[in-house]
């Protein structure tokens, strides 16, 4: 068997990490765990060390770790049809099965499914698939996209310019210059103290049309968003964003895409978070939830009103000239099918909704009044805790002290993986969405 000193050299020499100081990897000076199994909301290391794992690897694990079912499902498929292609109207029984599964669970009109692999091709899909549908309607201008600062949708050319966090622009040349960034919902840092959440809303919505107005409403084809902000800190909108947003868009026919890759399939205690803010989307983009991460799938749900678009494009163009081999992998389907299954048959969409706020509340109770405690905010299985160093001020810490990746480093050692945000002093919590109130108890204990 291999020694950890081994597969810590191999790493050290030849794993190119995602996300990661390679340099003080490369030197050994970072190394991250190496983890062997996994069961429930629970990870084990090799040396043995088991940990609650409070972030579902990256608010992907929705249905817990080791569930038998999906894995039969994916070793059947493998066993039966390892690969076929989804091209020329190709399909596989698990594809075809997976496609008509969402489109049940996806808000009304949403019914076409684009499979791809991962959140970030999704949205590179989606702007795609925008831009060709403004062409088909003739009007080859309207092409810029609008997102937010502190949004996250890829690291991809363009999901990582849509992202809204400089990190992953910096050195990349990114944004690209069809991208537009606007104001982050981002209620608890406002620059005025005074406004109310409603106040905040409107001020956003303005923000968002001044950038239109400025740049010609006809060369804005979408907006895209994540219901609840996610990796920008764990970010649930003000009160009356959604409705104050969407007039916007609606004035100035631009079209929306829910970017669902975290909300989706669960995770706000609603099958889709879309819905819960009444969002009414063109496109909405699926990944983590959608597999639970049991097999690397992602998606564009598409509108009806905007596939009939689409459809007469390939009508008069020729066959959409866009694709992945692996679109509509048969693994990742039949993992698809196997964990919406079990999404619904243990009752864990309903389990979000009931133990995610009680996990928030029982960090309100633990952290409310602390000094160094800013904020404390959650919506189904997300919360945050943002660490400030002056409470009436709501300022930061010295970034050069890496407080927050100190704290979640620490958490490990005591046995609960929880985030440390990039860019912000917030720990993040995701768990599993089969979390019990018992584990919410030793997360916020450990916190
Ligand atoms: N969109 C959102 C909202 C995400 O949270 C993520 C990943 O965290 C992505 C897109 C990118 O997905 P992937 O890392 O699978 O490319």
């Amino acid at each position: 068997m291999l020694t950890n000193d081994q597969l810590s050299k191999w790493d050290q020499d030849h794993f190119f990490h995602p996300s990661t100081a390679l340099g003080a990897h490369s030197r050994g000076e970072a190394q991250g765990m190496i983890i062997k199994t996994a069961e429930g909301c629970h990870i084990t290391d090799r040396d043995g060390n088991r940990m609650l794992d409070a972030f579902a690897g990256l608010y992907c694990v929705n249905i817990g770790y080791g569930r038998q079912e999906v894995a039969e499902a994916i070793a059947e498929q493998a066993r039966e049809l390892a690969y076929y292609h989804s091209y020329v109207g190709n399909g596989t029984e698990a594809s075809i099965t997976l496609a008509k599964m969402v489109a049940e669970r996806a808000p009304e009109g949403l019914n076409r499914v684009f499979f791809g692999q991962g959140g970030s091709d999704a949205n590179e899909t989606n702007i795609k698939l925008v831009w060709y549908y403004n062409n088909i309607l003739g009007r080859p201008q309207k092409k810029k996209i609008i997102s937010r600062w502190r949004g996250y949708h890829g690291s991809g050319l363009m999901s990582g310019s849509l992202t809204g966090l400089s990190l992953f622009h910096k050195k990349f040349d990114l944004p690209l210059d069809t991208v537009r960034h606007t104001t982050a919902p981002y209620y608890y840092q406002r620059e005025d103290a005074s406004q109310s959440e409603a106040e905040f809303s409107a001020q956003c919505a303005a923000d968002l049309e001044a950038l239109i107005e400025k740049e010609g409403a006809d060369t804005i084809a979408a907006f895209i968003a994540e219901p609840v902000i996610g990796t920008g800190g764990i970010v649930p909108p003000p009160e009356g964003y959604w409705e104050a947003i969407q007039k916007v868009l609606k004035k100035h026919d631009i079209l929306l895409i829910a970017d669902e890759v975290i909300t989706g399939f669960g995770r706000l205690g609603t099958m889709f978070g879309s819905p819960k803010y009444d969002m009414d989307p063109d496109i909405i983009t699926i990944a983590k939830g959608l597999t639970s991460a049991y097999a690397p799938l992602s998606g564009s749900i598409v509108h009806d009103r905007v596939f009939e678009v689409l459809a007469r494009g390939t009508d008069e163009n020729g066959p959409l000239g866009h694709g992945w081999t692996y679109s509509a992998h048969p693994i990742g389907a039949a993992a698809g099918v196997a964990n919406l299954k079990l999404l619904d048959s243990l009752g864990l969409v309903q389990n979000a909704g009931e133990v995610g706020p009680y996990l928030t509340e029982q960090m309100r109770k633990a952290f409310e009044g602390h000094d160094h405690v800013g904020d404390i905010r959650g919506v189904g299985m997300m919360t945050a805790l943002e660490l400030v160093s002056d409470r009436d001020t709501r300022a930061g810490f010295d970034p050069e002290k890496k407080l927050v990746p100190q704290i979640a480093a620490a958490m490990a050692k005591r046995g609960v993986i929880a985030r440390a945000m990039p860019q912000a002093d917030i720990v993040g919590y995701s768990p599993p969405l089969c979390l019990t109130r018992e584990e919410a108890d030793t997360i916020v204990g450990v916190s």
